[in-house]
C-alpha cells in the first residue's frame, strides 16, 4: 500500500533553492562550535562581573547590554540546531544535537537567572534611572517591574529554571501520543483502502471532496484518538495544574491573571474577544456554513464536513514566480521599502519550501535577532499556500522591522499583538485578488478563501479552543479537577453554543480537545482573534483612507515599546472599546452576504 508519505522525497534529494539557508546563522560547523565555547565562557564572565554587583544604574545598563549579547548568541545556537529537526524528524543525529543544545542552554538560563532576580530586587528609583539614562531599555524595565511584584526567592527561581525542561514536558507527552504512538491504521470506502495518520487527517481528509471518504476518515480518526483520551487528559491536567501552582506561588489569586500578566492585557480584553465572537459572530458563521451546505448539495452539515471548499472545482495554482508578483502587487500599499524588505526572502533564502519525508506539517516563522528570519512551509503550489506564505512573511517583516528599531530585550511585542502583522498581510492578498477578479465565480472564490483561510482558522477554530480553555481554567481556579469525559463535555458544549442547529455534532466532535498543541501554551489561542481584530480594523481604516499605511509600518517597528492598548492606538485602533471587533464582524457579515449574492449570479 502506497501512502502519501511514501511518495514524498527524502530530505537529501531536495533541491538547494527550495531549502532555507542556515549558513546565514553560522557559516560552518566550526563557527557554531566556537560560538558555543565562547558562549559558555561569556556566561561565566557575566556571572563573575555582575552576580551580587548590580547596584548603580550605570552598572545595570552595562549588564543589560552584555545580557543582550549573550542572549542573541544563545538564540542563534538554538536556531541552528533546532531548525534542522523541523525539516526532518527522521534525522536522528539532528535530534541528538538539538537535545544536547537544549540541555546546555537550560544550564545557561539557570546560570543567568540571578540576573532576573537581582534586577527585580532593585529599587524602583534605580530602575527608573536606567529607563531615563538608557531609554532603549524602557520596555525591559517595564517587564522587570511587572515581574518584581510576583518574584520568588532567587534560589527558587534558579531551581525553576533548572527544572524547566521537565515542567515543559506535558506537551511532549501529548505530541508523542498523537504523532508517534497512535496507529491510525486505514479505512475503506467502496473497496478502496485509505491510509490514515494524524497529519493526513488534519491536512488532507478533513478537506476531502468526497463526503463518504471525509466522514469515514473522521470516524476512524476519532476512534483511534479516543483510545488515548485518558493518557492525554492526565498530561493536560498536570499542565494546567502546574500553571495554577506557579500562579499561586507567585501570588496570583487567579490563574487567568497569571497567564495574562506577560501579555500585559486585562481579563476584560481577554473575555471580550471570547464573549463577543461567541455571541455576535456565531450567527455570521452559521449563515456561511448553511450556504456552504446548500452550494455543495449536502444532506446535512456535520462536524466532519466543516472545512469543505465552497467551490472545489475552481482551483487556482500558483508558481513561486507568480507568488513573487502577487507579493509585489498586494503589499505595494505599504510602500517600496516594505516590499523590498520582504523580497529579500528569495536571494537570502529565508524560506524552506520543500515537501519531504519527516518534515513538520503546517508552517511557522522564526525571527532570529540580528540574523535573517526563517520560514517553514510545505509548498504545493495552491492559492491556499500563497495565503500561508503571506501570513508567515508578515511575521518575518514585523520581526525585521522591530529588530532594526529595538534592542533585543525590547523587540518582542506582546502575544496579544503577535498575529496582527501576519493576518493583515492575508487581508492585503484578499483585497488584491478581489480587485483583480474578472467574474462572479472568481470573486466568490476569493471571498470564500478569505473566510476559510483567514477567519475560520483564526477567528473560529482557535477561538473555540479559547472558549473551551476558559472553562477548563475556571474549574482549576475553583480548585476542581477534571477527567477525559469532563473535557469532552466542556468542548461539546462550546461547539453547540457556537454552531447551534447549523451543524450536526456527531460523535467524535467532543475529542477536539485532543487535537491542538496550543492547549499547552497558556492563553495563546484567543490571541489569534485579537491580532486579527486589530489587523481588520487597520485594514478597513486604510481602505477608506482614514489612516495612512505608514502608520501600520510604524506599528510593526514598535516591537515591545508599548503595552497592547497603546500599541494598537498607534495603529489607529482603539481596543479599549468593542468597536474594532464589531466593525470586523460587520465586514464579515457583508462579505458573506456578497458571497450569497454572487452564488445567485452564478446559477
Ligand atoms: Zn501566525
Amino acid at each position: 500500500m502506497k501512502t502519501v508519505e511514501d511518495q514524498l522525497q527524502h530530505r537529501s534529494s531536495v533541491k538547494e533553492e527550495l531549502k532555507w539557508d542556515l549558513s546565514a546563522i553560522f557559516n560552518t560547523e566550526n563557527e557554531y562550535s566556537q560560538a558555543l565555547t565562547d558562549l559558555l565562557k561569556d556566561v561565566e564572565g557575566f556571572v563573575n562581573q555582575y552576580d551580587g554587583k548590580l547596584n548603580r544604574s550605570s552598572k545595570v545598563i552595562e549588564a543589560i547590554k552584555d545580557y543582550e549579547k549573550i542572549s542573541a548568541v544563545a538564540s542563534h545556537i538554538s536556531q541552528y540546531k533546532f531548525l534542522p529537526v523541523t525539516v526532518d524528524i527522521t534525522d536522528s543525529q539532528a535530534q541528538e544535537e538539538s537535545r544536547y543544545v537544549s540541555n546546555v542552554l537550560a544550564g545557561v538560563n539557570a546560570k543567568l537567572s540571578f540576573f532576573h532576580s537581582q534586577m527585580e530586587d532593585l529599587d524602583e528609583s534605580v530602575l527608573d534611572k536606567v529607563s531615563e539614562e538608557a531609554p532603549e531599555f524602557k520596555p525591559f524595565i517595564r517587564l522587570v517591574k511587572t515581574a518584581k511584584k510576583n518574584r520568588l526567592h532567587p534560589k527558587a527561581e534558579e531551581t525553576l529554571a533548572m527544572l524547566n525542561p521537565v515542567l515543559d514536558s506535558f506537551s511532549d507527552i501529548f505530541e508523542q501520543a498523537r504523532l508517534a504512538d497512535a496507529d491510525f491504521g486505514s479505512f475503506e470506502v467502496n473497496g478502496t483502502v485509505y491510509p490514515l495518520s494524524f497529519v493526513l487527517y488534519e491536512e488532507t481528509y478533513m478537506y476531502h471532496e468526497d463526503k463518504a471518504v471525509r466522514r469515514a476518515a473522521y470516524d476512524q480518526f476519532n476512534k483511534v484518538l479516543g483510545q488515548y483520551k485518558n493518557s492525554i487528559a492526565t498530561a493536560y491536567y498536570n499542565q494546567v495544574q502546574k500553571e495554577k501552582t506557579l500562579a499561586t506561588m507567585r501570588g496570583f489569586d487567579s490563574v487567568f491573571d497569571y497567564l495574562l500578566a506577560d501579555q500585559e492585557v486585562s481579563q476584560e480584553l481577554y473575555n471580550r474577544q471570547i464573549d463577543t465572537i461567541m455571541s455576535d459572530f456565531a450567527p455570521v458563521m452559521r449563515k456561511y456554513i448553511t450556504h456552504l451546505k446548500g452550494v455543495n448539495g449536502l444532506d446535512k452539515m456535520t462536524y466532519a464536513d466543516l472545512k469543505i471548499d465552497l467551490d472545489p472545482e475552481y482551483t487556482a495554482s500558483v508558481s513561486i514566480e507568480e507568488f513573487k508578483g502577487m507579493l509585489d502587487d498586494a503589499l505595494s500599499v505599504l510602500g517600496t521599502d516594505y516590499v523590498n524588505l520582504i523580497n529579500r526572502a528569495f536571494p537570502e533564502r529565508w524560506i524552506d519550501f520543500a515537501q519531504n519525508k519527516g518534515k513538520e506539517s503546517g508552517a511557522f516563522c522564526s525571527p532570529t535577532y540580528g540574523k535573517q528570519p526563517f520560514i517553514l512551509v510545505n509548498w504545493s503550489g495552491q492559492l491556499a499556500d500563497a495565503y500561508t506564505l503571506f501570513h508567515e512573511l508578515g511575521h518575518a517583516g514585523q520581526g525585521l522591522l522591530s529588530n532594526e528599531k529595538n534592542t533585543l530585550t525590547g523587540s518582542d511585542p506582546s502575544l496579544y499583538l503577535i498575529e496582527a502583522p501576519s493576518t493583515f498581510n492575508e487581508l492585503l492578498l484578499t483585497d488584491h485578488l478581489r480587485n483583480k477578479a474578472e467574474d462572479p465565480r472568481m470573486e466568490r472564490n476569493v471571498i470564500s478563501l478569505m473566510i476559510s483561510q483567514t477567519y475560520f482558522h483564526n477567528f473560529v477554530t482557535h477561538l473555540l479552543e479559547a472558549a473551551y480553555q476558559r472553562e477548563v481554567y475556571r474549574l482549576i481556579d475553583a480548585g476542581k479537577s477534571f477527567d477525559a469525559a469532563k473535557l469532552g463535555e466542556l468542548k461539546r458544549r462550546v461547539l453547540e453554543d457556537f454552531w447551534g442547529d447549523s451543524v450536526e455534532l456527531e460523535e467524535g466532535a467532543e475529542l477536539t480537545w485532543m487535537r491542538q498543541s496550543h492547549y499547552y501554551m497558556g492563553l495563546y489561542p484567543y490571541t489569534y482573534s485579537a491580532g486579527l481584530t486589530i489587523a481588520t480594523q487597520a485594514f478597513l481604516n486604510i481602505r477608506t483612507g482614514e489612516m495612512d499605511a505608514t502608520g501600520w509600518v510604524d506599528f510593526l517597528a514598535m516591537g515591545g515599546q508599548k503595552v497592547p492598548v497603546d500599541a494598537a492606538k498607534a495603529a489607529g485602533v482603539d481596543i479599549t472599546t468593542d468597536k474594532p471587533l464589531q466593525d470586523t464582524i460587520q465586514y464579515l457579515d457583508e462579505s458573506v452576504d456578497r458571497m450569497i449574492e454572487l452564488t445567485q449570479l452564478i446559477k
